[in-house]
């Protein structure tokens, strides 16, 4: 089964891809993800997108494309992708169709996560996570442990993205409301889209995702 998350910054799609990555060994694929390792290597991609991740724009569909093309010839899922943070523009979604035809696959389903602009900035200022493994933590919702480690891999370091502050947070909110949120209706229209709130406690919403995958 092949699925998008779709939600805007901070509704959780991360925190969800990892546990769908456990629970039914699918292969998240994070654009988000891959430029920021592109970044901390060094790359000379990396050099080109690092000013426009840190103030909150879009990188150019044809990186980002290309990112997803080099997956999605090179990886094998047994339990399907899940893409997270991608695609963020209707050239991408377009992008993504004709890739999945290419490599004879196709997408399962679209799941909108829902999550209003308040609660957003909350998760977002106080969003850690776990250096060693991507472990997702908020200050308010899901502390670090008392012991100051991870409760997934055990590792006692832990960062803030640097995008993850106010400034930048409105440039990323108002790139979505732009250029993501029109890909609800060209979803729908394609009959592929369920919709999830994803203001509940990470289980619940992991239940509701599930519900979707299940019953279509
Ligand atoms: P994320 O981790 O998904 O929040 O992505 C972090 C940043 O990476 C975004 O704010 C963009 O600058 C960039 N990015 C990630 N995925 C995409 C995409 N599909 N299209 C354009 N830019 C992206």
């Amino acid at each position: 089964m092949n699925i998008i998350l779709l939600g805007p910054p901070g509704a959780g799609k991360g925190t969800q891809a990892r546990r769908l990555v456990e629970s039914r060994d699918m292969v998240q694929l994070s654009t988000g993800d891959m430029l920021r390792a592109a970044r901390m290597s060094g790359t000379e991609l990396g050099d080109k997108v690092a000013a426009i991740m840190d103030a909150g724009g879009l990188v150019t569909d044809e990186i980002v494309i290309g990112l997803i093309e080099e997956q999605l010839t090179t990886t094998t899922a047994p339990g399907g992708f899940i893409f997270d943070g991608f695609p963020r523009t209707l050239a991408q979604a377009d992008a993504l169709g004709n890739l999945l035809e290419r490599t004879g696959q196709r997408l399962d389903r679209v799941i909108a996560m829902e999550v209003d602009d308040e609660a957003l900035v909350q998760r977002i200022t106080a969003r850690s996570t776990c250096a060693g493994c991507g472990e997702v933590y908020n200050d308010l919702t899901k502390p670090i442990p008392a012991d100051g480690k991870c409760e997934n891999c055990g590792g006692d370091s832990f960062k803030r993205r640097a995008d993850d502050n106010e400034e930048s947070l409105k440039k990323r909110l108002l790139e979505y409301y732009k250029k993501t949120s029109p890909l609800i209706g060209y979803y729908y229209a394609k009959g592929l889209l369920s919709t999830v709130n994803g203001l509940g406690s990470i289980d619940e919403v992991a239940d509701a995702i599930a519900a979707a995958l299940d019953d279509g």
